[in-house]
């Protein structure tokens, strides 16, 4: 594991007791399922964005200031897509870790693009670099566990990897039209071309222009679905799906689980599995 830029407090004196649980916030629900995994019982994780809402630029409250400012980890992802919490952890002087460093970004104009974590590769260098912090924390106390545990999500990991390597190698079409570019990592991956209605952040507002020249470019390409997603309203997606009188199928952009996917007992690798199957059927994948 490489070393972790982890910026530490100078007064230390105020994070987490050093008896219970080490505390560790996670901005966002794969930052939390990672920490949760790596950290086992020795954690405990509080995630800011709650079941049901959508991450990007998440409006923190007075409450998940002070957990971010008590915390003995945050774990956060740079580069703008939650604003908020960046500032929090600078005004804080939080022990945080950046998640994404380090982790390379697809395509020339990547970097500003946060969406690794859907790249099984990708989020097995996130689930590293949070290794790599816990078992940093309260002086080492939890590295002895920390590794074993990283090992093993990484093995489950490498084992979507394959599945989707395997899954999407034969399709009819390798373009996939979706809500917002939330999937260029896992295009780059599997060798597929992400066709995206609204940019990198889904609150931005649709061009009418841009959605009819999706339609005509995949009625030309024989796309016959529309990727919605389960966070975001898929009014945009269905009418450019009417409008090219194609099919529509929601994706789990893994940004966070919705009430039901968390009710049920889902998680990262059940819901990337389910994402598979949903590209599976609507690339007409063999
Ligand atoms: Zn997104």
């Amino acid at each position: 594991m490489a070393g972790a830029a982890c910026s530490r407090n100078s007064d230390r004196s105020d994070h987490g007791a050093s008896g219970g649980p080490v505390a560790v916030v996670a901005s966002f629900y794969p930052l939390a399922y990672a920490a949760e995994r790596v950290g086992g019982d020795a954690v405990s994780v509080t995630n800011l964005t709650p079941p049901g809402v959508e991450p990007h630029d998440l409006e923190l409250t007075a409450d998940d200031l002070e957990a971010i400012a008590r915390a003995d980890l945050v774990v956060y992802v740079g580069g703008g897509f939650q604003p908020g919490v960046e500032d929090a952890v600078r005004t804080e002087s939080a022990a945080a870790v950046d998640a994404l460093a380090g982790v390379e970004a697809p395509g020339r104009d990547g970097g500003s693009d946060p969406h690794a974590w859907l790249d099984p590769d990708s989020y097995a260098s996130i689930v590293d670099r949070i290794a790599v912090a816990l078992s940093e924390v309260r002086d080492g106390v939890l590295a002895p566990g920390v590794s074993g545990n990283a090992a093993t999500l990484e093995e489950e990991l490498a084992a979507l990897d394959e599945a989707f390597r395997v899954g999407l190698a034969d399709c009819s079409t390798r373009v996939m039209v979706t809500n917002h570019a939330a999937f260029a990592y896992l295009a780059a991956a599997y060798d597929l071309e992400q066709r995206a209605i609204s940019g990198v952040s889904p609150g931005s507002e649709p061009d009418p222009a841009r959605v009819a020249e999706l339609a005509d470019q995949a009625r030309a390409e024989g796309v016959m679905t529309i990727f919605t997603e389960d966070l975001v309203s898929p009014e945009v997606a269905e009418t450019l799906a009417d409008e090219a009188g194609l099919e529509t199928a929601t994706l789990s952009p893994l940004e966070g689980l919705t009430e039901e996917q968390a009710e049920a007992g889902d998680d990262y690798l059940s819901l990337m599995r389910q994402n598979l199957e949903v590209l599976r059927d609507g690339l007409d994948c063999a």
